[in-house]
């Protein structure tokens, strides 16, 4: 059972940009910087930014704590009809709630993060998250954020990007996000969890991280985020 709450707030947001209410679907790796983007231009647009990383980690969370092995494909699947997820959106933020209970603040730890990636590569999961992301998309106005949006959630999607950055500045970028959250951890270990997740997500059978064919491309490495941000808008502005 799963519930969504859309509380859209617009409030200040140009009418014109409203009446577009595009889908704007953003694929990519870890630590390209999808999040940092698709929530600086969720807010610029007045979208919703929907991070659908965060309904893979919830899933994964639930897996966890329920003790599963998030490899064990049979036990995940099993999970899945008792599971309950909620996203609510509210003023920009989205709150997750499994099961009644708000994990939103445990989302992003190494063992979540790593689970997620191998809980996504099961096909139950991925057709159970599927009318989800849609649902919460239907409506547009929706900056949705992946790694199988321009392809599989969204093939409609008005725009597209797929952001790719080198790996190295990758890890960094992801590392910094770790130690500002609070947690320990060596470079090393988070360059090895990403390389580990880039193959997983890259070469899983099922909707493997790949750019939609109308896509557009930016390389992250050497670009500020306000060098993404506007890139981004200047293609989107043609558009509304
Ligand atoms: O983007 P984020 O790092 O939060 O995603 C967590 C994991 O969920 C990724 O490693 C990826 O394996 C998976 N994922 C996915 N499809 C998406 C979003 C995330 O497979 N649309």
């Amino acid at each position: 059972m799963t519930a969504i709450i859309r509380n859209h707030n617009v409030g200040h947001i140009a009418e014109h940009k409203q009446a577009s209410r595009l889908i704007v679907a953003i694929d990519g790796p870890a630590g390209v910087g999808k999040s940092t983007v698709a929530r600086l231009l969720a807010s610029r647009l007045g979208y919703l930014y929907l991070d659908t990383g965060a309904l893979y980690r919830a899933v994964a969370w639930a897996v966890t704590a329920s003790g599963r092995d998030p490899a064990d494909a049979e036990a995940v699947t099993a999970l899945l009809p008792a599971l309950s997820l909620q996203m609510q959106f509210h003023h920009g933020t989205a709150t997750v709630l499994v099961n009644g209970k708000d994990v939103t603040g445990d989302l992003r730890t190494p063992e979540v993060s790593s689970a997620a990636s191998v809980v996504s590569a099961i096909q139950a999961v991925r057709t159970w998250l599927l009318p989800i992301q849609q649902q919460i998309g239907q409506d547009g106005a929706v900056v949705a954020e992946g790694r199988d949006m321009g392809t599989n959630v969204f093939p409609a999607a008005d725009v597209k990007f797929f952001l790719e950055a080198d790996p190295t500045v990758r890890a960094q970028r992801r590392h910094r996000e770790l130690v500002a959250a609070g947690h320990s951890g060596a470079l090393e270990e988070t360059t090895a969890d990403l390389a580990g997740r880039d193959t997983r997500d890259r070469s899983r059978s099922i909707a493997p991280l790949v750019p939609a064919e109308n896509a557009r491309f930016i390389d992250t490495s050497i670009l500020s985020v306000a060098e993404v941000v506007d890139q981004m808008m200047g293609v989107i502005a043609a558009r509304l």
